[in-house]
């Protein structure tokens, strides 16, 4: 049994790793995939102090960073049920392999993934043209024409964020009006080079073989197919946390999925925590799960002392 066991191995996962084991408690991670969606990504320019770092190149320092302590990684565990102790008592977890592991305290980091639109060329053409996070990838397409897919709020911010650094953007939304706040319409509806298209369902993102050159959507109400020259699509219709396995479980979890946290990164049973992409706390980015996660572990262990 551990005094502190983290379930997931991305930034917040491994932060509060090394910040659990500085304080010499006995810590676990459990990761289905460590290193987490850090793993999926090419470059980042945001970590702070590291002007830019390859995502497989971060993965494995933060790996490195883990094992410079006491720490047991058990990697490709995917856990499948949380069974909370009562109070006082030790918390179990249950994994697809059939393990079963008991901590005092938890921090559940499981992440997040982005929705994907699930056309011909999305895949293929992941990380060559095809992105997710504005914040990180928009900077590649300085001066460039891009789509950004979605009219919701993320989508419609992220038009705006990019419509200051890219040369063209053309927004599409499936619906024949934006779901995205009035302000935040009127803003996006004010800049000089940004195209809104309603009604719109993509069908197929277009490429050369090697990198993005357009995409094709379906005019909704006539049904026709339309073609839009460009170099990026940002795809913008939501982040799915990564708690299906918690939905059994008794942890407050908000309308969107992801797990309610107060500031010291506290879910809603005693001495479960959780940090990163998975709870509520706005902003998904690499630095920031990094600090939620030390927070988490901070209030694990401040926990464990006063129990
Ligand atoms: P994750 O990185 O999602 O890690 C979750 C961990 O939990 C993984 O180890 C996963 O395998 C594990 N897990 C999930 N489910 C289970 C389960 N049931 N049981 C056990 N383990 C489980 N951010 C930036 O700051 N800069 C960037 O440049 C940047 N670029 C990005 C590019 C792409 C393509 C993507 C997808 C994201 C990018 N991000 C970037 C966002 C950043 O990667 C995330 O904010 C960050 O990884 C979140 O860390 P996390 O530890 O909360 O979750």
């Amino acid at each position: 049994t551990f005094d502190t066991l983290m379930i997931g191995g991305g930034p917040a996962g491994a932060a509060a790793a090394v910040y659990a084991a500085r304080k010499g408690i006995r810590t676990g991670v459990a990761a289905e995939r460590f290193g987490g969606q850090v793993l999926d990504t090419m470059g980042i320019e945001n970590l702070i102090s590291v002007p830019r770092t390859e995502g497989p190149k971060l993965a494995a320092a933060l790996e490195e960073h883990v094992k410079e302590y006491e720490v047991d990684i058990m990697n490709l565990q995917r856990a499948v049920q949380l069974v909370p102790g009562q109070p006082g008592e030790e918390h179990e977890v249950a994994f697809e392999s059939g393990a079963r592991l008991r901590a005092k305290t938890l921090v559940l980091a499981t992440g997040a993934r982005w929705r994907e639109m699930g056309v011909p060329g999305e895949a293929e053409y992941r990380n060559k043209g095809v992105a997710y996070c504005p914040h990180c990838d928009g900077p590649l397409f300085k001066g460039k024409r891009v789509a950004v897919i979605g009219g919701g709020n993320s989508g419609v911010e992220a038009a705006i964020d990019l419509a200051g650094i890219v040369g063209h953007v053309t927004l599409i939304e499936f619906m024949d009006e934006m779901r995205a706040d009035a302000v935040l319409q009127k803003k996006l509806r004010s800049l000089p080079n940004v195209e809104i298209i309603l009604g719109a369902r993509t069908t197929e993102v277009n490429g050369d073989g090697k990198r993005v050159d357009g995409l094709t959507y379906e005019e909704r109400a006539t049904g026709e197919l339309r073609r839009v020259e460009l170099e990026g699509i940002f795809v913008q219709i939501g982040l799915v946390p990564n708690t299906e396995w918690l939905q059994e479980s008794p942890i407050e979890l908000s309308e969107r999925g992801e797990i309610v946290v107060d500031a010291r990164g506290m879910t809603s049973i005693p001495g479960i925590f959780a940090a990163g992409d998975v709870t509520t706390v706005p902003y998904k980015q690499i630095v920031i799960a990094m600090g939620e996660g030390s927070k988490a572990a901070l209030g694990a262990f401040d926990h464990l002392i006063r129990s």
